[in-house]
């Protein structure tokens, strides 16, 4: 698990020399009482380092290229508690590589009718000084979260909270190494994709080695790491009876773990963070990764099926953003429907690779043929996706750009029984509904794969692409077609 407690947010005061020493001492004074409140603020999982109040064109620069150069750095909160000269902020917000939040706040609550004179009304001026600052952030273009309301008010810290796991997120993409073992699955369209342009865009760089670098390191497994991880297989889930020791399948547990040894201990030795594989390029394996994959999502790996790179990566990214919180992330795939009018769902599954994060209740371990690419069977855990909000996000390479694509879902409790099916899976009804939420998805040209979140909200796409500077379709409860329609004829120009 990431401890975000390593990354930092900075929050940066502006004001002028205009004030005096007292006035400045003052909002020095309250800046820090702010920062240390986020920093203490268990809503809050990032340190938030108070810097003192910048006054001049050379300290605001100074405090830009600081940050740039820190490591773990991920982001500023910047605030006006009096008003500052948006001038003094081009040549720094001109060089600022990290994301800005710009926090419209003030110390006090509320206007203390009693006692207020000039002096509180010098000092307390972040209604018009955040003005000045949102003006000159808007003339030069600069991507940015506002954030509004009092910094006790629990809607602030959550925006803040939001915002600060996706800086960490957009972070980590720059600098993480998608590995895939073999290429497409053949002459499919919507995995495939521009990765010269993805690594300029989102800095994670995505190489291919041929499956059989992989294979050499799953036969240098010893029996005694392989006994281990079965044994912790064993603790964790309730086995098939034919994998039991003895059991006449127990060879193919064998081979599972194996696998997800070499799986691990290959991606630990390249610093890679997410990869992908396809059953038709197995060479020297004797089974699809199954259980593996599953295990390496849910240790926070990104994982794509088929050579789909983009899924993988936002696998792995979502996974860091939604570091610590309750429920999963995990690679899916909309597989087949149920069109009854009465109850209209979508059943999401895949092959084998559904991260055990999202299950509700118990988890089974089990051994059934694939019925497809002719390798031995696959060992996999089986379970049903637990029920309540969650989101279906795709990330397209649409040949000038890429698109994120987020459908708002409403997952159900898996009541049925699936008898025969012996994969994990979910169900869920697509926002605004399923007739408009898949017409939506299909217009837009988002993928059969997606990254289904239950923890994540659509706020932490948005913040992400603004952050990255990247096309957004949204599919919510407001979506029409005639709106969405237009949004994607705007946006071919707006990214033109
Ligand atoms: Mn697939």
């Amino acid at each position: 698990m990431l401890n975000l407690k390593t990354f930092e947010v900075w929050f940066v005061t502006g004001s002028q020399h205009l004030y005096g020493e007292e006035t400045l001492r003052q909002v020095d004074e309250h800046s820090k009482i702010i920062a240390e409140s986020f920093n203490n603020s268990p809503q809050i999982p990032l340190r938030i380092i108070f810097k003192p109040v910048v006054k001049t064109t050379e300290e605001i620069m100074a405090i830009c290229k600081e940050a740039n150069a820190t490591p773990n750095c991920v982001g500023i909160i910047a605030w006006m508690h009096t008003f500052s000269p948006a001038k003094m902020w081009i040549s720094g917000l001109n060089v600022l590589q990290v994301p800005l939040l710009h926090l419209h706040t003030q110390f006090n609550r509320d206007i203390p009718y009693a006692d207020i004179d000039m002096d509180f009304m010098n000092l307390n001026q972040s209604a018009h000084g955040d003005r000045e600052f949102g003006f000159i952030m808007a003339k030069m273009r600069i991507n940015r979260k506002v954030v509004v309301g009092h910094w006790q008010a629990d809607s602030v810290l959550e925006k803040i909270n939001t915002w600060s796991r996706v800086a960490v997120g957009k972070y980590k993409m720059q600098t993480m190494k998608v590995v895939r073992f073999g290429d497409n699955m053949r002459q499919v369209a919507v995995t495939d994709g521009d990765k010269v342009a993805a690594e300029m865009k989102f800095g994670f760089a995505v190489n291919t080695h041929g499956v059989g670098d992989l294979v050499q390191v799953i036969n240098q497994i010893s029996d005694a790491e392989i006994q281990n991880l079965i044994k912790e297989y064993e603790a964790t889930y309730q086995m098939m009876s034919s994998l039991a020791n003895g059991g006449a399948m127990r060879s193919s547990l064998v081979e599972a773990a194996r696998i997800e040894l070499g799986l691990k201990a290959f991606l630990e030795a390249g610093g890679y963070s997410a990869y992908t594989n396809t059953f038709e390029d197995l060479h020297g394996m004797r089974q699809l990764p199954g259980i593996g994959s599953q295990r390496m999502m849910a240790a926070g790996y990104g994982y794509g099926g088929e050579g789909d790179w983009k899924t993988s990566a936002m696998v792995h990214v979502m996974k860091v953003m939604a570091s610590g919180m309750k429920g999963g992330n995990s690679f899916m795939e909309d597989y087949t429907y149920h069109f009854d009018p009465k109850n209209p769902m979508v059943l999401g599954s895949h092959m084998l690779e559904i991260c055990p994060s999202i299950a509700d209740g118990q988890v089974k371990c089990e051994v059934h043929p694939l019925g497809i690419g002719g390798k031995e069977d696959p060992v996999r855990l089986v379970f049903n996706g637990s029920a309540g909000s969650a989101l279906n996000v795709s990330l397209i390479d649409i040949g000038n750009r890429f698109r994120m694509i987020v459908n708002e879902v409403e997952a159900v409790e898996v009541t049925q029984e699936f008898p025969k099916l012996p994969t994990a899976r979910a169900l869920w009804k697509p926002q605004p509904s399923m007739e408009i939420g898949l017409q939506s998805w299909i217009l837009a040209g988002g993928a059969h794969h997606t990254v289904y979140s239950q923890n994540l909200t659509t706020e932490y796409l948005e913040d992400l692409t603004d952050m990255l500077g990247i096309e957004l379709v949204v599919i919510d409860k407001s979506t029409t077609i005639r709106q969405l329609k237009s949004d994607l004829r705007m946006n071919e120009v707006i990214f033109k």
